[in-house]
């Protein structure tokens, strides 16, 4: 019975994903698909305004759409949003979502406030940290992310609903200043999983919440985050949005990168540097370098002047980020003196170096972990 349950379970998962979700398609696409229909070009807009303003979770509550409409569209797409598996962390801080999706995968989502509580200030502008993959196939050595390997990548509507589940329970205060007020308004794509990886479904996603018919957001408060895959950087060049760029650098020599990041096997240093040279020759923007500073890794002093090196021909700036242990891994954070030092010595070359250690920022503490135990645990359950 069991076994019967799981199979009728897989079909009906089977025949749910052969209808596209709505929010995969753009503006065009729906377009062409309602000229086909013989429906006029306002319900198109119609639509969009349910899904990115109202953030509509179902058809029917389209209820200026005619039945008909709304009935046809139920047929032919599907509009599926997440399922709250866990939230952690207080609304007023930083808040993390641990989400299910409709494969029962499980995937992650981090909220941090732009002046956290913590300084005494109430805010409505939010940061949110989306994944893009289930997993992650590259097995960066400290990321808990790659731990378990790759399973798959999320759709197009899975990104965005990560956005639009969090703004429909938390709706952003009404400000006059502001035509649509919002409680995302930076996104940054750091969560599980390389996004570059994932490049088409990636872009989809960004395209439709940069949109002005879309989720509005602009598209220099949306930052990709990728572990240096060359090829795909240029491709992110060529785009027409301007998107903000952050390379995971973490190590400043090939010798010390490919120890803990596999990639740079395949794209060394001075591929990566090209690529990021022919970003900022196309969009006239300035790139972030993340270095996560590990013990006895990469936090040595001599690591500092190729570093400096690499922001100078970059005209980057670097963040500096203290490891968050993750469960199962031996890496360590260095001591507070020793990352004193280290951003000491890198900014001493004249480069713009930040060394961050908000609080607030312990509970995103290594994006992949609550996806982690939440797995292991339902798999040694025997679920
Ligand atoms: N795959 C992409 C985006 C997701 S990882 C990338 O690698 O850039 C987002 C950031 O978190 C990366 O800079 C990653 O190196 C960093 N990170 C991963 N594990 C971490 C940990 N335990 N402590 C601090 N930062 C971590
Ligand atoms: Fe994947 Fe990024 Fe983690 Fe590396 S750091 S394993 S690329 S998520």
């Amino acid at each position: 019975g069991r076994l019967q349950g799981r199979r009728v379970a897989r079909i009906v998962r089977t025949l749910t994903a052969l209808q596209p979700d709505i929010k995969n398609l753009s503006r065009d696409d729906l377009l062409e698909r309602f000229a086909e229909w013989g429906e006029a070009k306002y319900r198109v807009d119609q639509i969009l305004q349910w899904l990115y303003r109202q953030h509509a979770s179902s058809f029917e509550q389209m209820n200026n759409v005619p039945k008909p409409l709304r009935a046809r569209l139920a047929e032919t797409y599907s509009l599926g949003t997440l399922r709250t598996a866990q939230k952690q962390g207080s609304a007023d801080t930083t808040q993390k979502f641990l989400w299910q999706l409709t494969d029962g995968s499980y995937v992650e989502s981090v909220l941090i406030p732009a002046n956290p509580a913590l300084y005494g200030e109430s805010s409505d502008r939010h940061t949110l940290c989306v994944s893009t993959q289930v997993g992650c196939a590259y097995g960066c050595k400290f990321c808990a992310s790659g731990l378990d390997g790759w399973k798959r990548n999320l759709t197009p509507s899975e990104i965005i609903e990560q956005v639009f589940c969090i703004e429909r329970e938390r709706p952003a205060s009404a400000d006059a200043n502001s035509p649509s007020p919002r409680l995302v308004n930076n996104l940054v794509i750091m969560g599980m999983g390389e996004p570059l990886a994932n490049y088409d479904n990636l872009i989809r996603a960004l395209k439709n919440l940069n949109a002005d018919w879309g989720g509005n957001i602009g598209a220099r408060k949306i930052t990709v985050s990728t572990s240096g895959l060359a090829p795909q950087i240029r491709k992110l060049a060529d785009e027409k949005e301007q998107f903000r760029l952050a390379i995971s650098l973490h190590g400043a020599t090939d010798e010390v990168r490919s120890q803990i990041m596999p990639i740079n096997r395949k794209y060394p240093l001075s591929e990566l540097t090209a690529a990021c040279e022919y970003y900022i020759e196309k969009k006239g923007k300035m790139i972030t370098l993340e270095y996560i500073l590990i013990a006895g890794i990469n936090d040595a002093i001599s690591e500092a002047r190729p570093l400096a090196q690499l922001a100078e021909r970059l005209n980057a700036k670097i963040n500096l980020i203290p490891y968050n242990r993750v469960e199962g891994l031996p890496w360590e954070r260095p001591p507070e003196t020793v990352q004193d030092d280290f951003a000491t010595a890198v900014g001493q070359h004249g480069v713009n170096v930040t060394l961050r250690r908000e609080k607030g920022h312990d509970i995103d503490a290594a994006c992949g972990q609550l996806r982690l135990k939440t797995e292991r645990e339902l798999t040694n359950s025997g679920c």
